[in-house]
């Protein structure tokens, strides 16, 4: 089979680049360096920017933005990777064959503290996708570790959905606690993401979504990213590249092969599936849909097109 081209929906590797874990043109370490996203033909990568409120330790705003800075005039620099603003740069970067596209996106709008200016600043850096909550709770709703305690979107998070929409941003549900998510759901204006979630019914971590919520979002319109994180993939823990085709098969069976793409997670992810150690084995996974019966316009659907459709009609 021809290498097929994969858009994938979330990494964490600008971050370690940023904290010079990894170096993310040069260096060895790293899921999703660029030399590994090119060997798996990764022509599309959203890198989430996401600091973990619970540290305590820092300042969203700032390290946010040094962190936005740091990415994106490395990148520029080096000519082989162009930021996505706009739909035109889409197709554009999808014609030139030795150009791989990165889309920014905020995981976590603590940054945000309540500021639709804010907002507006982050989409004329660049960012165009926005995760509103990570795991806690900040000015505009509650992440799943606040399952507990949480009562939906704030006032201004209801305002601020629709308002990031019509920048042209687009929301990601990942990380969003059942009510939060139900609010962001209910005053969305156009197709949302869940850019790094796996079938609950398949493994029961927080993380992950319910049939309902699978089937919600289906009926919404977005496309629902599988993560590769062993934990998101098996109750034990444990996982092969036939874990990750195992969600799959189970959103085409409950949802529609049209919602159906990857949110790696890599380089946000301590452990990897056995056999999908890093980006470069992206075709290895293909090659396994392939050998499981699904058809080639499925395979290119799930792979690419889904969310290629979905971010050429929103940005
Ligand atoms: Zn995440």
């Amino acid at each position: 089979m021809k290498e097929i081209q994969v858009f994938d929906a979330h990494c964490d590797t600008a971050i370690l680049w940023y904290k010079n874990r990894i170096d993310f043109f040069n260096g060895k370490k790293g899921h999703a360096t660029y030399k590994k996203l090119k060997k798996g033909n990764v022509k599309f990568q959203v890198f989430a920017i996401c600091l973990n409120s619970a540290a305590g330790e820092f300042d969203p705003l700032r390290d946010i933005l040094q962190n936005i800075k740091f990415f994106t005039q490395r990148i520029d620099a080096s000519r082989k990777v162009k930021l996505i603003r706009t739909k035109q740069d889409l197709i554009d970067v999808n014609k030139e064959k030795n150009l791989m596209g990165a889309i920014l996106g905020i995981e976590g709008g603590d940054l945000i503290r309540g500021s639709f200016e804010i907002a507006e600043i982050l989409y004329s850096l660049g960012v165009r996708v926005f995760t509103p909550v990570w795991n806690y709770r900040n000015s505009i709703g509650s992440g799943m570790w606040e399952e507990d305690s949480d009562k939906g979107l704030t006032r201004f998070g209801k305002k601020l959905i629709p308002f990031l929409q019509e920048l042209g941003m687009i929301i990601d549900v990942s990380h969003a606690a059942k009510e939060t998510f139900n609010d962001i759901l209910e005053c969305s204006i156009k197709p949302v993401i869940a850019s790094h979630s796996n079938a609950k019914k398949i493994c029961s971590h927080p993380r992950n979504l319910t049939d309902k919520q699978l089937k919600m979002l289906n009926k919404n319109g977005s496309v629902i990213g599988v993560n590769f994180f062993p934990k998101f993939l098996t109750n034990s823990g444990k996982a092969t590249r036939q874990d990750v085709i195992k969600h799959v098969k189970y959103l085409y069976n409950l949802i529609s092969p049209d919602s159906i793409g990857f949110g790696s997670d890599f380089d946000g992810i301590l452990r990897t599936p056995a056999g999908l150690e890093t980006a470069e084995q992206y075709q290895l996974l293909i090659r396994d849909l392939e050998r499981d019966g699904f058809d080639l316009k499925t395979i290119k659907k799930i792979a690419f097109k889904n969310w290629y459709n979905l971010f050429k009609k929103q940005l």
